[in-house]
């Protein structure tokens, strides 16, 4: 199974990449976890993917795609299968993943774009507080850490990231959107897009998407 996940911050993309790799074995790969390895083994890529980070901008195509390229490269994805998480996030990328599924001979099943309104993403992520350390996000509603600011995996000191206030995360969704709405177009032509609403609970969102996939596989 190769399928790509799109959709604002919040929408709920890592919860149902869990719940497919949980069904179906394909491993969850977001843009944001291949940042914090690459940062974390101070590679070439990694410096050079930090200076933006750290400025809260949108890491170059360039280095993003040759991130992935890396990664999709490891011979144990050909057995699991992927679920993309933050990329492609540009046409650029789209066309550079086409290019390096068509080199594997990885056939894309679908890309899907999950869709819920601001205000209610905003509700969601406002609350959460995040370890700078191993990169954990707890909420202080849903998800509160065990002792009151700390993290309970590495013990370090957790804070609400500059991106999870109510100003920045409406700016994310803008963002998001007017970046990755031409990707949108590029999959809805190719015939890979498969929309899906994810207003609800994280297990209205997976039936969709199992249902969704079923129905246009076969
Ligand atoms: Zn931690």
């Amino acid at each position: 199974m190769f399928l790509i996940l799109i959709g604002p911050p919040g929408v709920g993309k890592g919860t149902l990449g869990a719940a497919l790799e949980a069904k179906y074995g394909a491993l969850p790969i977001s843009s944001g976890a291949i940042f914090r390895a690459e940062i974390e083994a101070q590679t070439d890529l990694g410096r050079m993917a930090k200076r933006y980070i750290d400025h809260g901008e949108l890491v170059p195509n360039g280095v993003t795609i040759e991130m992935m390229n890396k990664r999709l490269r490891d011979p144990s994805i050909r057995k699991s299968g992927f679920v993309l998480d933050g990329f492609p996030r540009t046409v650029r990328q789209a066309e550079a993943l086409d290019e390096m599924l068509f080199d594997l001979s990885f056939g894309l099943d679908k890309a899907i774009s999950l869709e819920a309104p601001a205000d209610l993403i905003v509700g969601r992520l406002a609350g959460r507080i995040g370890c700078t350390r191993c990169g954990e996000i707890y909420h202080s509603v849903t998800k509160p850490p065990k002792r009151d600011g700390i993290c309970d995996r590495c013990n370090s000191p957790l804070f609400i990231r500059e991106d999870d206030k109510p100003e920045s995360i409406r700016e994310r969704i803008r963002v998001f959107w007017e970046t990755t709405a031409p990707v949108i177009d590029y999959y809805s032509k190719t015939g890979s897009l498969l929309k899906v609403d994810a207003s609800h609970d994280p297990a209205s969102t997976f039936h969709q998407v199992v249902a969704g996939l079923h129905l246009e596989s076969k």
